[in-house]
């Protein structure tokens, strides 16, 4: 398959959307329009309030395409109790500029997951994708209420890893569970660091310095588990899009009462 086939992409999309709005109400709502290109939310028609609120994200970068494929592989094949017993809702493809032309940033020049916290380390100019995630702020701290996903991947990797950020009291393991659908399917990274950012048993810890992503301001913000993950982009894309398609599944069942 080609990884940035955007048209096929937007296609497929739509079908796994009649699919889930079969099993339950869904409603696909506009965010914003990157030239000529959507970003789009799936929301539970209904929102049953005894229900977790769940949000998953995929494609912040452009050039990390499993996590949105592996997401349309989800909507169109997982099981329909997972979309019945929780408010899931789904941005499938943020950056939609980038990915069309397998580009982490988009076509402005812009980091999608960057400037999202109020600090002084936050650049003056949020991308166009966040300033359109953050106009909607309210709604999307309510959609996210009980946890969010974030796929992403490393093209420069082999091996997987993981963001997580949560309180210890929080996890009740939600950090196991999504390390070990990584770790089923990729050797997980060993090194104690990579970049700036420190790691235990391939799970950044966080230390402190300034996160600027739009996952740390969520958690920031009051949500309990936010998580970040990393699928190793030099191993077969079937298997990092099936892994993703596994960690949203694993993701939700996490929640369930
Ligand atoms: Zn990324």
């Amino acid at each position: 398959m080609t990884p940035y086939d955007i048209g096929r992409f937007n296609g497929d999309l739509m079908a796994a959307l009649d699919r889930v709005s079969g099993i339950r109400g869904y409603d696909m709502r506009v965010l914003n329009v990157l030239d000529g290109e959507p970003l789009l939310l799936l929301v539970p028609t209904r929102i049953n309030p005894d229900l977790p609120n769940l949000l998953v994200a995929a494609g912040f970068h452009g050039e990390e395409p499993a996590g949105p494929w592996g997401l349309v592989e989800f909507l169109t094949t997982c099981d329909p109790d997972l979309l019945r017993r929780a408010n899931v809702s789904f941005l499938p493809l943020v950056n939609p500029t980038g990915f069309r032309v397998g580009n982490r940033y988009n076509m402005w020049g812009e980091n999608p997951n960057y400037g999202c916290t109020d600090t002084a380390q936050a650049p003056a100019n949020p991308s166009r994708e966040i300033i359109s995630l953050k106009n909607m702020l309210h709604e999307v701290l309510h959609l996210a209420r009980d946890g969010f996903l974030t796929l992403h991947e490393d093209h420069r990797m082999d091996e997987a890893f993981l963001f997580i950020y949560n309180d210890d009291a929080e996890d009740a393991g939600f950090t196991a569970c999504l390390r070990h659908v990584l770790a089923a399917n990729f050797p997980m990274l060993a090194a104690a660091k990579l970049d700036e950012f420190a790691f235990t048993d391939a799970v950044w810890v966080p230390d402190g310095s300034p996160d600027c992503s739009f996952e740390a301001m969520l958690f920031k913000l009051g949500i309990p588990r936010c998580a970040c993950t990393e699928t190793p982009g030099q191993q077969p894309l079937d298997k990092r899009i099936s892994t993703n398609a596994a960690l949203v599944a694993a993701f939700i069942r996490h929640h369930l009462a």
